[in-house]
């Protein structure tokens, strides 16, 4: 441990920066051998580290292949649910044992905060539990009303699936697709983001310590193309489960069409946060700061487009811009740190970019709006000010695209009918907040807003036994919650003649 300020930092997660990761294939760890490899790099540090292979398609094909018949020929769906849930419930303390360490190497890749890494590693482990008692009692339904026939629906394992996730938390939005699909007897291939992979890599070893299955778990390391293409397209894969951006889960869509394939989207936002004027203020202001500076507003339902009531709007962006101009900007290691770097360099650039695309649009900044310099760590690593932009058009590009990056950007309306227009008016459904004392109004606007969250004075709360996904553009289907296992199953309608004669042509 090390002194920083008063505070207790903790010591860097000692990563081997001349280390060839491995992909895992069918139970075996593949090296990079004679492929292409690509470095991950520490955003805090701003430092290369870790070698990571480029799956071929071949590769990519292997693992499939190896899904399948772990799938088709090794028994894996017909292992008992109760089976399946024990292992599920190993990982879970395999997690909870490796906490600090998984944590360590997501801040290494992407520079979120030590504080929610950690929790959201003890969270997933929860979460395996959950999974696990959703395994054991999964069940069909017996229709009684159907006259001679015994009549009643299975849940079967859909197959192989294909989890492909993004780089802002790479393990919680893996977990969401893996343990479900584990619980209800798919095999799996994985296709970590190339800005995250080594994280997966390391949940991958303690599947394999619980007790998986060769075959059952595999991960192939990659970018989009050819890797993630390759996996997505292919013929075995029964169903994608993707979270990323719009733009690729439409990839992802036409990479399942000619197979009708199953598919899973959980895509991006720009989620309206709706402060009224009733709002109590101090409360509102740091919740709409959670809501968008938090890791670094890194977070597909971050709360960026900010609408604020006319009788509390001057007052609220004053308060705002204040409030956000004191974070704590610094080491994702140390827990008085209120925003970490940005996760990569292409990353930075974008929302460097969005803020002088909103102030060209006619936006005002308010707070931040540049590269921060406060300090050498800061200098050195790929920090951006938090930043709030007032007099936000709702039509312009500030307001109705994506940044994923700490840029709050305030919309001024007048009143609820308003409210809701402007809310409503993106081709985005993920989430959205509503800021208010007014009981019954809060009511009238969770009706009316098209989002697959609603929150009421809160902001980013997620739990493992409420479902998430988006309306619109932000998605397709939920993960998460009671009916989990729903998306990782096919219903079997069966019939049974409980002794009626066949008559057709009987003459
Ligand atoms: P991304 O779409 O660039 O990449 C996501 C994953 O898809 C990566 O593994 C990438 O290699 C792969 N990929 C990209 N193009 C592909 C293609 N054509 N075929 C196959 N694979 C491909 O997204 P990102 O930058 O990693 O993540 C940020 C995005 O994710 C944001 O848009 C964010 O809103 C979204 N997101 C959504 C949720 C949610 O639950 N709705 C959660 C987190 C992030």
């Amino acid at each position: 441990m090390t002194e920083s300020a008063g505070t207790t930092v903790a010591p860097r997660f000692p990563v081997e920066t001349d280390r060839d990761y491995a992909m895992l294939i069918d139970g075996e760890w593949v090296g990079p051998g004679d492929r292409d490899t690509f470095t991950c790099v520490d955003p805090y540090e701003n430092q290369p580290w870790g070698r990571v292979p480029v799956a071929t398609v071949e590769d990519v094909d292997g693992a499939v292949r190896a899904a399948r018949r772990a799938f088709d020929e090794g028994g894996w769906p017909q292992t008992p649910a109760v089976v399946r849930a024990g292992m599920l419930r190993r990982l879970a303390d395999l997690i909870d044992q490796h906490a600090d360490e998984l944590a360590s190497v997501q801040i290494h890749e992407n520079g979120k905060l030590i504080g929610e890494m950690t929790a959201t590693a003890h969270g997933m482990a929860m979460h395996a539990r959950f999974v696990a008692g959703l395994a054991e009692t999964m069940g069909g339904t017996s229709m009684q009303g159907v006259p001679g026939y015994t009549a009643y629906t299975v849940r079967e394992p859909v197959g192989v699936v294909a989890a492909i996730t993004p780089w802002n938390s790479p393990l919680t939005l893996l977990s969401w697709k893996l343990f479900p699909a584990l619980a209800a007897g798919c095999t799996v291939v994985i296709k970590p983001s190339e800005v995250t992979p080594t994280s997966t890599l390391r949940l991958a070893e303690l599947c394999m310590e619980a007790g998986f299955p060769a075959g059952v778990v595999n991960v192939v390391t990659g970018f989009g193309q050819p890797t993630g293409a390759a996996l997505a397209g292919h013929p075995d894969v029964d169903k994608i489960a993707f979270t990323g951006s719009t733009g690729a889960g439409k990839a992802m869509l036409a990479a399942a069409q000619p197979r009708i394939g199953r598919v899973t989207l959980e895509l991006g936002g720009k989620s309206p946060n709706i402060v009224f004027g009733d709002a109590d203020l101090d409360n509102a202001v740091h919740g709409v700061m959670g809501g968008i500076f938090a890791a670094t507003g890194q977070t597909c339902m971050a709360g960026s487009r900010v609408l604020v009531e006319d009788s509390v709007y001057d007052e609220f962006v004053e308060r705002l811009s204040e409030a956000a101009s004191k974070l704590i900007l610094g080491d994702p290691l140390d827990p008085t740190t209120d925003v970490g770097p940005l996760a990569c360099r292409n990353q930075f650039d974008r929302v460097l970019q969005y803020i002088q695309i909103g102030q060209d649009e006619g936006a005002k900044v308010t707070a931040g709006g540049v590269r921060d310099s406060s300090s050498p760590e800061t200098q050195r690593g790929l920090f951006v000010q938090p930043t709030v932009l007032a007099g936000v058009d709702n039509s312009s590009r500030l307001a109705q695209e994506e940044i994923f990056g700490p840029v709050a950007s305030i919309v001024r309306f007048s009143g609820e009918d308003e409210a809701t227009r402007l809310a409503n008016d993106i081709e985005f459904g993920l989430a959205a907040a509503v800021w208010t004392k007014d009981v019954a109004r809060a009511h009238r606007m969770v009706k009316r807003l098209r989002a697959g969250t609603v929150w009421v004075n809160a902001y980013r709360v997620v739990h493992y036994a409420m479902p998430f996904g988006g309306f619109k553009q932000s998605g397709l289907g939920r993960e998460l919650g009671t009916n989990a296992l729903d998306a990782y199953t096919e219903v079997k309608s069966v019939w049974i003649d409980e002794g009626n004669r066949q008559t057709f042509g009987r003459r």
